[in-house]
């Protein structure tokens, strides 16, 4: 019997890739960002839904993301952005992995992979917009442009793209949307002056993609999306959430008002109550700043944690009424039956979605999928 899970409906996935899809012109790819475990959902299983329900791209962070879809036989194109020096490059050219530059040092590191790998790069040039993160600065552009030009005169690389990143993407109107959308332009017309005319160019992310078609040019890039989360309250509503969190209650006692609970008695029973132990703590991704803030469904009914969240285990106040050891509480899931949702407890939490579920999925608490491809 099992006491703690986080569930994944893996069709959920393929209908909010489905659903991304439909929001694109024909011209224009969708790639599936699966990077950090698929934001905590799984790697491999999120992957081949997504390839499954129409994603012709995968994006990953890191090398090892890359390679281990590549290990298990998935055969869709990959970008993977974020490398320090002298990281083993080789094995993405040699997996085909297509590799994302945004200086002439990274570029160079990338050629050097190719020459030993005997086979051309695939190579996606990075403009900093304006988030300044990753990304060639106007000033570095024109000479990681020249330099990526005569890689692949030499066959070194081939420029599959050019690309850019948003910083305010998620808050419509920001003034900072236009200024980036305008420099990539710029930095498109750079490209072709220098004769770097690519193949792609890609800007969007989920943001983006839920609310500026003009911005989706010929690929999107979408993370949170994908998990039926959205990065704009109400920007998303034919999205469904894929991740839910259950746990089996451990205990049930009575307690008198004025009894602290938890570590720190950082909270005092109000008036006589019942308290459920929930097996989950932040060892498992709960929060330890949504303490006496996090929001439980136990028995049909959304109730509170109370005290500190400690590393296994919570206490969910259930005012008195009759929940027992073995009842199922559900931190968080899809909202449809009134339960909590990621975005309630990053409300509770002070943070994001995103941050919510990437951590209660990569933790201790064994995921289970359900759906079609489960
Ligand atoms: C994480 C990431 C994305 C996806 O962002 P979402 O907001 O989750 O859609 C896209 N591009 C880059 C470079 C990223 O790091």
């Amino acid at each position: 019997m099992w006491q703690a899970q986080v569930r994944i409906d893996l069709d959920a996935i393929r209908h909010n890739v489905a659903t991304l899809r439909g929001l694109l012109r024909s011209g224009t790819a969708l790639m599936s960002v699966v990077k950090a475990d698929a934001y905590g959902h799984g790697l491999l299983p999120v992957a081949t839904a997504a390839v499954r329900a129409g994603a012709t791209w995968l994006g990953t962070a890191t090398l090892e993301e890359a390679l281990a879809l590549r290990e298990h036989g998935i055969t869709t194109r990959i970008l993977s952005w974020l490398h320090s020096p002298g990281r083993p490059l080789h094995e993405a050219v040699a997996a085909g992995v297509d590799l994302s530059a945004a200086s002439p040092a990274a570029l160079a590191e990338i050629a050097r992979a190719a020459r030993q790998t005997r086979r051309p790069a695939a190579v996606h040039l990075k403009i900093d917009t304006g988030m300044s993160r990753n990304g060639a600065t106007r000033a570095d552009w024109p000479a990681l442009l020249t330099a990526a030009a005569k890689a692949q005169a030499d066959g070194d690389v081939e420029i599959a793209a050019v690309w850019s990143h948003f910083a305010c993407a998620d808050e419509p109107g920001h003034p900072s949307i236009l200024r980036q959308q305008l420099a990539f332009d710029d930095a498109l017309d750079e490209a072709a002056r220098l004769g770097v005319e690519p193949p792609l160019r890609h800007l969007a992310n989920s943001a983006a993609t839920l609310t500026l078609p003009e911005s989706h040019f010929d690929l999107v890039r979408a993370g949170l999306a994908t998990y039926g989360l959205s990065p704009i309250p109400g920007a998303a509503p034919d999205l469904r959430p894929a991740m839910s969190v259950h746990a089996k209650v451990a205990l049930v006692k009575a307690v008198q008002a004025g009894e602290g609970v938890s570590y720190g008695h950082t909270y005092k029973v109000l008036k006589d109550t019942t308290l459920a132990l929930v097996p989950v703590g932040y060892a498992d991704g709960v929060p330890r700043s949504a303490s006496s803030r996090g929001l439980v469904e136990i028995g049909g009914k959304v109730r509170r944690v109370v005290g500190r969240v400690c590393m296994d285990q919570i206490v969910v106040d259930c005012d008195g009424d009759d929940v027992r050891p073995g009842d199922e509480a559900v931190l968080f899931g899809a909202g449809s039956r009134g339960e909590p949702t990621a975005d309630d407890w990053a409300a509770a939490a002070d943070t994001i979605s995103y941050e919510i579920v990437a951590r209660m999925g990569s933790n201790r608490t064994p995921k289970v999928y359900v759906g079609e491809d489960a």
